[in-house]
């Protein structure tokens, strides 16, 4: 029997009357489960099989291959995610990704407590979704050992600030900023110097600062940008709920244009 917290990531029909939930557990890391019945009896599981709700759950091993659901009660449910679609997408693309990366069974506290801080942050809107999403995909690299190289050189360890160039190449396969001298790969980015130290500090500062120190616009939109690349290139698959995202986002983008051109 295991016992524990844990946020629905997924959630997949089994059968006719059954679920497959997989869950980011606090002591467990991701974990699949069957909700038996969920589907006939809504009532069993009350309120717990919507997306990204937080819930104590009781589970154990069964005779088949993954572990039965045997309770669940709600502990949270991110509000806004309802009506928000754009918020919806963001909490979609980092589902995915923790889907799509992490290994079940393995103990992921870490990465529960900031997939839960993300969540909620992204509810209560206290900073925007484009820093947050930031801070998450930063993070979440870190978490799983990929950080990308920023400070310096990947192989000559020239830093940063003595590299001339404004805008500096980022090398995909060898996971870091090369100066003009290293450079041998055409499979990478050119990300501005700016953009290379703000995403510096947000990896060691979170947006602590954000209220003393204005980030640029134009270093996020970069920085975004550079990270939804380099997330799938490590990956090698392109999550779905990203091109989904994306195309919110250009929608969204796209009425304000026209917003702005009616005023
Ligand atoms: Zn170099």
């Amino acid at each position: 029997m295991s016992y524990t917290t844990a946020i629905l990531l997924r959630r997949t029909d089994f059968g006719d009357n059954d679920l497959i939930l997989t869950l980011l557990t606090k002591d467990w890391g991701k974990t699949s489960v069957i909700a038996k019945s969920a589907k006939k009896s809504r009532k069993r599981f009350a309120g717990t099989l919507d997306l990204f709700t937080v819930s104590q759950v009781l589970y154990k091993k069964g005779h088949g291959r993954l572990p039965l659901l045997q309770e669940a009660v709600l502990k949270h449910v991110f509000l806004s995610f309802r009506y928000d679609i754009c918020k919806t997408a963001y909490a979609s693309y980092w589902a995915e990704l923790i889907f799509l990366w992490i290994e079940e069974y393995e103990n992921q506290s870490d990465l529960y407590e900031l997939f839960l801080y993300s969540l909620d942050t992204l509810d209560k809107g206290c900073i925007k979704d484009i820093e947050l999403n930031i801070l998450f995909q930063i993070k979440f690299l870190k978490l799983s050992g990929l950080s990308p190289v920023l400070e310096h050189c990947v192989k000559c360890r020239l830093p940063v600030d003595s590299i001339s160039e404004h805008q500096i190449f980022f090398d995909l396969s060898r996971g870091g900023i090369v100066c003009k001298k290293c450079r041998t790969s055409d499979s990478g980015l050119f990300i501005s110097k700016e953009a290379v130290k703000q995403l510096t500090y947000i990896d060691k500062n979170g947006f602590s600062g954000s209220g003393i120190f204005e980030f640029s616009q134009q270093s996020l939109y970069e920085n975004q940008s550079f990270l939804e690349t380099f997330i799938p290139y490590h990956l090698e698959k392109n999550p779905r709920s990203l091109k989904f995202l994306q195309q919110i986002r250009d929608n969204i983008d796209k009425k304000e244009v026209l917003k702005c051109l009616k005023n």
